[in-house]
């Protein structure tokens, strides 16, 4: 029998690996990709305190993950299946194995919310993408679309000025959710061009994308936007695939509540990253809530 099995090798998990190693647990983090996460599609993280030049998405993951094997921490490549969860009992059915637990820590993150408009799914990897870091390099002197106003559309449309010859920015309103700063950075930037007030009807193309239709929600006139790829980022769904028909505690958006402690609704398993239900998804929010996640299960152990 495992102390605690982790399951997701993002920022979370691997903070949540690294403490329960230090406490001497006896851990296994499961992962069915590579260990990263979210942030190996990020390609430059500026705001994770300690390192004021930044750094990439992959090196912070890949420090990560040294530092809590340095501990002992075990990394396993392995798919979980299905979870069997009673108050008395936790087994992780992975596809090789039943595994049994005394505490369990989730941390399956989220995944990039699709637009679902005709012509989407049809032309994902044939110009629709949700990661600009793998595929901007592929619209060197085109001309592509963003779609959403957060700090990851804002982001992520700043890094592909690198390589298109202009981004287009669509906005459903006429102001941008992300951070100032980031506001201020896109406003300024030369190849950018900020589309307000649209929304994405339909993605044109058949063996590849050949363009945007858009709807001004204010006017309702259509256009068409002649591009050769379309990133998508409106945002997050989360990974509970695995949660589902259990008794978990849910919020609106399928997002897993947890008290203060990480702990969800069924004693003994915890949640920590963006899988959870919580303001401000982060590395450095998702590597608070995985340390408290380890912390947490120490003691349920030991009060067991
Ligand atoms: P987000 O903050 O939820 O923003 C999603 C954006 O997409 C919003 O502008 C939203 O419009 C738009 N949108 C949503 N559904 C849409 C639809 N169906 N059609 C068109 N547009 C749609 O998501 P995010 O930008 O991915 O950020 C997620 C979290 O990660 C946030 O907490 C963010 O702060 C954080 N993050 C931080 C950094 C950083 O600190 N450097 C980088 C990336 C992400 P409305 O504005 O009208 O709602």
């Amino acid at each position: 029998m495992e102390d605690l099995i982790i399951i997701g090798a993002g920022p979370a998990g691997l903070t949540a690996g690294l403490y329960a190693s230090r406490a001497r647990l006896k851990t296994v983090l499961l992962e069915k990709l590579a260990p990263g996460g979210q942030i190996l599609t990020t390609d430059f993280v500026e705001n994770y305190p300690g390192f004021p030049e930044g750094l990439s998405g992959f090196e912070l993951v890949d420090r990560m993950k040294r530092q809590a094997e340095n501990f002992g921490l075990k990394v396993e490549g392995k798919e979980v299946i299905r979870l069997e969860l009673t108050p008395e009992k936790r087994v992780v059915h992975t596809n090789k194995e039943a595994l049994e637990t005394k505490a369990l820590i989730l941390t399956t993150g989220a995944s990039p919310r699709k637009l679902g408009i005709e012509g989407e799914g049809l032309l994902i990897g044939k110009g629709v993408s949700y990661c600009a870091t793998c595929d901007g390099p592929f619209y060197r002197d085109q001309e592509v679309a963003v779609i959403g106003g957060g700090d990851t559309a804002v982001e992520e449309a700043l890094f592909l000025t690198k390589f298109a010859s202009c981004v287009h920015l669509v906005h459903r309103r006429d102001e941008l959710r992300a951070t100032k700063l980031l506001q201020e950075r896109v406003i300024a930037a030369e190849k950018v061009n900020l589309i307000w007030d649209s929304v994405p009807t339909r993605i044109l193309g058949q063996a590849g994308v050949e363009g945007v239709e858009l709807r001004n929600v204010k006017t309702e006139e259509l256009s068409t936007l002649p591009v050769e790829g379309v990133f998508v980022f409106i945002g997050y769904d989360p990974s509970n695939d695995l949660l589902a028909d259990l008794p978990f505690d849910f919020d609106d958006f399928g997002f897993v509540k947890t008290d203060d402690n990480m702990e969800t609704s069924i004693p003994g398993v915890f949640a920590a990253g963006d899988i959870r239900s919580k303001m401000l998804r982060q590395v450095s929010t998702a590597v608070g809530d995985g340390a408290t996640a380890a912390f947490a299960a120490e003691r349920f152990i030991e009060g067991h």
